[in-house]
């Protein structure tokens, strides 16, 4: 199959967010099955053209009743097979994309003209196309700033070359919507009709990924216990009656994870790789992680690692929000060590400053860094996630891979892929609890740091079971394989 994927990140090039990871992990997956992959991305300010080929002329993109031009670069994607390499497209327009942020800076996060720069990429999807002589037979769009492709396929283009072409659309995150004023829906050039009968409207608002829910061929989410969720009014965002509508045509498909950057037997960020037979390394990575963060160096003592957004989604506001979150007790009550690499919303890096002056047992980092989150994975013994919601979660994969029990809420991804502990049979993979509530990561925590010091040799068992889970890119690219050929099935059947 020839398949096109459209959307604002993909490693290495720009990230913000697990999105950038699936992208990229996803297509290079699928060509190794033996299926053709390009992507389409746009050439922020921070992806240097050096290092990347300038296709001859310029690219024409109708837009607002006239058209924008653009020079297209390329490259191919690192880690891609010789024989079946993934190019990669970036459209390079100096007024929606040259400056700084994918989606905006801190002083302004949402730009205003998003509608217009990720409008600009859904229309010049179809355009590279048709530079490339190139037609798919899967557009596959991703999250809100692609969501207009499958809109356009649908409502304007799919004619012509693209009349045997089907899309799909990943919903990363149903938190990120791309809603803004009407107004802007005059420059993606289609009729007003479409407004209404693509499902663009939302209250006196303009709904990207409605739109794009209403259009694909074919939908999902990232994990099958989200893709439940995302259909009920606590999970749905506003948009769970749309999906209930679409239910047929909805699933999950749990993300996978790149093994050549998350495997302790490969990793080169981490002082000596390991594995379930010989975890001589973790112990070094825990020594390591205690010196990095300037903790006492006691193999003894549990360290608890996080690293995460610090927003609301992650359920930073139970943990570290002043006066109620349970860090503080955590932290005083248990002994343990505590880590923490992010960053985020100001007021939570605050607190997390002002624990960490207060707590000798708390230490943070604020920021972002690869290598750092290597060591927390790799140098912990829990690793905590109390995300409010959580589409399908990396960290809690990463941390069962190097052998690191994640303490997890009973939400998203996180049910999908964690199994609760029985301290009667000693089974399970991590520590699992359902309220979002301080009391609960408490008592959670607690009964983890208990298990610690008194049933070790069911922590121990939980590691290697953990170790030995299969969260291959493969086996999520073949599903997605699936869903390409039932969306092919709908539109090409006589
Ligand atoms: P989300 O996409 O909602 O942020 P995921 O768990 O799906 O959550 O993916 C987050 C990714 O970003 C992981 O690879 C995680 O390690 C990485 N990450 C998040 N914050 C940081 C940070 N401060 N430093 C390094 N990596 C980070």
């Amino acid at each position: 199959m020839k398949i096109l994927m459209a959307a604002s990140e993909a490693v290495p090039f720009a990230k913000t967010g697990g999105l950038a990871d699936a992208v990229s992990a996803l297509s290079l997956a699928l060509v190794k099955l033996g299926h053709e992959v390009k992507i389409v991305l746009p050439r922020y300010y921070s992806i240097d053209r050096g290092n990347l080929r300038q296709l001859e002329g310029p690219l024409g993109v109708p837009m607002g009743g006239g058209e924008e031009w653009c020079a297209v670069y390329t490259t191919v994607l690192p880690g891609s097979p010789k024989k079946n390499p993934v190019a990669v497209y970036f459209v390079d327009h100096e007024n929606f994309f040259g400056r700084d942020g994918i989606y905006g800076v801190p002083w302004e996060p949402d730009y205003l003209d998003n509608p217009r720069r990720f409008g600009f990429l859904s229309r010049a999807a179809f355009q590279l196309c048709r530079k490339l002589d190139w037609y798919p037979d899967i557009l596959h769009a991703h999250d809100w700033p692609a969501a207009l492709v499958p809109v356009l396929l649908k409502f304007a283009e799919r004619s012509g070359e693209f009349s045997q072409t089907a899309s799909v659309l990943t919903i990363h995150n149903l938190g990120y919507q791309g809603i803004y004023g009407k107004e802007n829906y005059g420059c993606l050039n289609l009729w007003w009709d479409t407004f209404y009968k693509a499902g663009f409207e939302d209250g006196n608002m303009m709904n990207f990924l409605k739109a794009g829910i209403y259009s694909a061929d074919k939908l999902n989410t990232v994990s099958p216990n989200y893709a439940r969720e995302t259909l009920t009014q606590a999970h749905g965002f506003r948009l769970d009656g749309v999906l209930r509508c679409r239910s047929a045509d909805y699933c999950g498909i749990l993300n996978g994870i790149d093994g050549r950057v998350w495997n302790p037997k490969t990793d080169t960020l981490i002082p000596q790789p390991y594995s379930a037979k010989d975890m001589t390394g973790k112990a070094k990575a825990k020594e390591a992680l205690q010196r990095a963060f300037n903790l006492p160096g006691n193999p003894g003592v549990p360290v608890v690692g996080m690293v995460t957004r610090l927003t609301e989604q992650k359920g930073v506001g139970e943990l570290f929000g002043p006066a109620y979150g349970s860090a503080w007790s955590i932290c005083r009550d248990m002994n343990l060590q505590f880590v923490l690499l992010g960053s985020g919303e100001p007021w939570c890096e605050q607190e997390i400053r002002s624990l960490s002056s207060r707590l000798s047992n708390f230490k943070a980092r604020i920021g972002y860094s690869e290598e750092l989150s290597h060591l927390i994975e790799a140098g912990s013994d829990f690793f905590l996630m109390p995300s409010r919601y959580e589409p399908c979660g990396l960290n809690q994969m990463y941390s069962l891979t190097y052998g690191t029990l994640p303490i997890v809420r009973n939400t998203g991804g996180l049910a999908d892929t964690v199994e609760n502990y029985n301290q009667d049979t000693g089974s399970g993979t991590g520590f699992i609890f359902d309220d979002l509530t301080p009391q609960a990561i408490y008592n959670t925590l607690g009964w983890a740091v208990w298990a610690y010091y008194n049933r070790r040799e069911h922590i121990e068992a939980m590691r290697i079971r953990g170790m030995e889970q299969n969260f291959s890119w493969e086996k999520s690219a073949r599903e997605y394989a699936d869903l390409y050929a039932s969306a092919l099935d709908l539109i090409r059947r006589p």
